[in-house]
């Protein structure tokens, strides 16, 4: 979205009571340091912001109001449009062919995440491009803050010394940012956008920077990549001699260079036996429901039978499939192993089905045996403010000063100040230990038993 300013701050002010103001049906409005804020409220004085992210920032006074204005509709990340069957999806309906159709029935969503991905993503191709020598307009977002400045600059130094790696061997390389990536001869409808894709004779390499930390992305075999990557050589495979691709993961806050060679006989030879046959399904809403890692972000998930097939069958039932809750001592090691193996998906997915039945059910929904109540509520101050300030009359100090957290710290100080001033204060202690799936990355921890604990006694000493 851009901005689009709609009634301006005249030069006498804004006048004593802000409600007065014709704002034209303003969504939002610019500060005096150039930041846009959502609107919550407006009243005399002040307006109330939406910004849950910003805790200290809950409203701008009339003093630091700039103009009223609304989000214009004009392309751009966030409104890149999705084929049925994305890139970003491949790796879910590579595996199960029916998801697509069954996502495309719930509403696109979005989330603080997925809007802070967006102004990162805007800010990295803003200093590429700086990078590059063009003269691009710089974005703006409440977003941007100093731990993204610095990842965006990372990014925009890797992609141009990747461009100065693949021009030493070939000198007329270049880099495209940004650029629409066709792969509809092997996906039906399928594009995707890379973020920059550098083409030189032998050597093609494709960038993807990931602002998410949730998961760790490998380039490795990585669907999404392969296909950008089949999209580009669809564009530039007739005019350079590609030879070699090289995938490149960009994760920079949890420090992941993920880096894949391949060559695009590999690709071609993957799209020709896995993707187009499972497009082909994908694509008519044929196959099997196929749960696996891959339903993590799928919309079908609160209501899929495969999904919850999968985390009910451990689970113990009672003769008409009511799920109970047995002392763990009377379950067996499978169905334990079978539970915590999927416990976390488990529970994450519990909550997701618990958040769509109480969407659904104040539109209108009824499932037997439940009903919509007020749900328990807890005291709070109407006004902070006013409760301090009759609070220090009395004498009394109403405030708690604390520490900052060392997130919070970090972004105040910002990385580097952050290690050199309270690196040595830093202490991570043991973790607790913790029954994980053996496929976890993280060495296994000697138990102690009688047998490893107690040493026989040597006959004789
Ligand atoms: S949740 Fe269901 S529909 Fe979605 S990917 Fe998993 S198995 Fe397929």
């Amino acid at each position: 979205m851009t901005y689009k300013a709609t009634a301006h701050r005249p030069p006498s002010g804004w006048g004593d009571d802000l409600t007065t103001i014709n704002t034209n049906g303003a969504t939002h409005i610019e500060d005096t340091n150039g930041d846009f804020w959502e609107i919550s409220t407006i009243n005399r004085k002040s307006v109330s912001i939406n910004q849950a992210n910003v805790p200290n920032k809950t409203r701008v006074t009339s003093t630091q109001l700039a103009s009223f204005g609304t989000m214009a509709t004009t392309p751009n990340h966030t409104e890149r449009a999705h084929a049925l069957l994305s890139a970003s999806g491949a790796h879910r309906w590579l595996h199960c062919t029916p998801s697509p159709h069954l996502e495309a029935r719930y509403p696109d969503t979005s989330s603080d995440a997925a809007d802070q991905g967006t102004a990162a993503h805007e800010l990295a191709e803003y200093k590429l491009r700086n990078l590059l020598g063009e003269n691009p307009t710089r974005p703006h977002s409440h977003w941007i803050d100093e731990e993204m400045e610095d990842h965006t600059d990372n990014y925009a130094d890797h992609v141009t010394a990747e461009l100065a790696r693949t021009q030493k061997d070939s000198p007329a390389a270049f880099c495209s940012i940004e650029e629409r990536l066709d792969f509809s001869h092997i996906v039906p409808d399928g594009f995707g956008t890379g973020d920059a894709i550098i083409v030189g004779d032998n050597t093609m390499t494709i960038v993807d920077f990931k602002y998410g930390k949730g998961v760790k992305v490998k380039a490795e075999n990585n669907p999404q990549m392969s296909l950008y990557a089949l999209g580009a050589l669809a564009a530039y495979g007739m005019i350079y001699n590609i030879q070699q691709v090289r995938m490149v993961i960009f994760q920079p806050r949890i420090d992941n260079i993920s880096v894949w060679e391949t060559t695009p006989e590999h690709l071609y030879d993957w799209a020709k036996e896995v993707v187009e046959p499972q497009a082909r399904l994908a694509e008519a809403g044929e196959g099997q429901l196929t749960a696996g890692d891959w339903c993590t972000f799928c919309k079908h998930a609160p209501q899929c039978p495969a999904l919850a097939t999968q985390y009910l069958n451990p689970i113990p039932t009672t003769e008409d499939n009511t799920p109970t809750a047995p002392d763990p001592d009377t379950l067996t090691d499978q169905q334990i192993s079978q539970i915590i193996t999927h416990s976390k998906d488990l529970k994450k997915w519990l909550t997701k089905v618990e958040e769509h039945a109480l969407t659904q059910a104040q539109q209108g929904r009824r499932y037997p045996g439940l009903k919509v109540v007020e749900g328990r509520s807890v005291r709070r101050y109407a006004d902070e403010a006013a409760v301090a300030e009759a609070v220090e009359a009395t004498g009394n100090d109403p405030w708690q000063r604390k520490v900052l957290g060392i997130t919070a710290m970090t972004k105040l100080l910002g990385k580097k100040q952050f290690e050199e001033l309270l690196g040595a204060h830093i202490i991570k202690p043991e973790g607790a230990p913790t029954l994980v799936p053996v496929s976890d990355k993280r060495p296994e921890l000697t138990v102690a038993t009688p047998d490893n604990v107690f040493q026989p006694i040597e006959q004789g000493a």
